[in-house]
């Protein structure tokens, strides 16, 4: 699985490089698929569930599992990339918002609080802590700076399939929920807005977007539980801190 993300970290890199004014998200997909089977991995989405591209890359308002298509990307794009690979028949997965020149301040602001949910998620992902104790932490970061986290979408156990138990909600009770134990591997997601929590599902029945229109940001790692203290990032490769992405 730590192939598998390095593999992702570095597909995730790339399309960092590459999400500049005047690609098309169609034409991020086609190169970020290239680079993942150069490296002799699969990308995990191309025909899950019928899911058509390699990639889900979901712009703006967009939350998650955009169709990469003919969206061309803007200066002032948030532009969200989602990437699992499969290699030796294990699964990885990550996810990362990229700014696209100059923002507002309060979209810059969704993007840090974005990431310091999924710091603070991912801090609780520790042995004999709960499910619940990292859905609290994301909640708290996301809430206690006034923006909205999304419902109806989880983060996931992942592994030899990319999603298995236990579900991970970005919001709920600290201390409850299923137990944490050494060598559990868990994908978490932050998936958050600026404004209401509500989102909708477009007509290609896999693009889901903000009812209210405002701005989404999502930050995902896989994550392994340790016998003892945090856990180990499966998708931070060096490449990715090369690229001056964080966490
Ligand atoms: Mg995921």
């Amino acid at each position: 699985m730590a192939r598998a993300g390095e593999v992702v970290a570095g597909t995730i890199a790339l399309l960092g490089e590459h999400a500049q004014p005047g690609i098309t998200t169609a034409e991020l997909d086609r190169l970020a698929e290239e680079f993942i089977r150069e490296q002799g991995g699969v990308p995990t989405s191309k025909g899950y569930r019928g899911f058509p591209a390699a990639t889900c890359i979901s712009p703006n308002a967009m939350v998650v599992h955009g169709i990469p298509g003919k969206h061309r990307v803007e200066d002032g794009d948030l532009i969200s990339v989602d990437v699992g690979v499969t290699l030796d028949g294990l699964v990885a997965d990550s996810a990362y918002t990229f700014r696209i020149g100059a923002v507002e301040p309060e979209v810059q602001r969704l993007l840090d609080v974005g990431k310091e949910a999924l710091a603070a998620g991912i801090a609780q992902a520790r042995a004999g802590n709960r499910v619940g104790d990292i859905s609290h932490a994301v909640q708290a970061v996301v809430e206690g700076a006034g923006f909205s986290v999304v419902r109806s979408l989880v983060g996931h156990g992942v592994g030899r399939s990319y999603h298995e138990e236990p579900q991970i909600p970005n919001f709920g009770d600290a201390g409850r929920g299923a137990r944490l134990q050494a060598g559990m591997t868990l994908a978490i997601e932050p998936m958050i807005t600026a404004g209401g929590p509500d989102v909708y599902l477009h007509d290609d029945d896999w693009s889901i977007s903000t009812a209210d229109g405002s701005m989404a940001v999502h930050f995902e790692h896989t994550v392994a539980v340790a016998e003892e203290g945090p856990p180990r990032i499966l998708t931070a490769a060096k490449s990715r801190e090369k690229a001056g992405l964080v966490p």
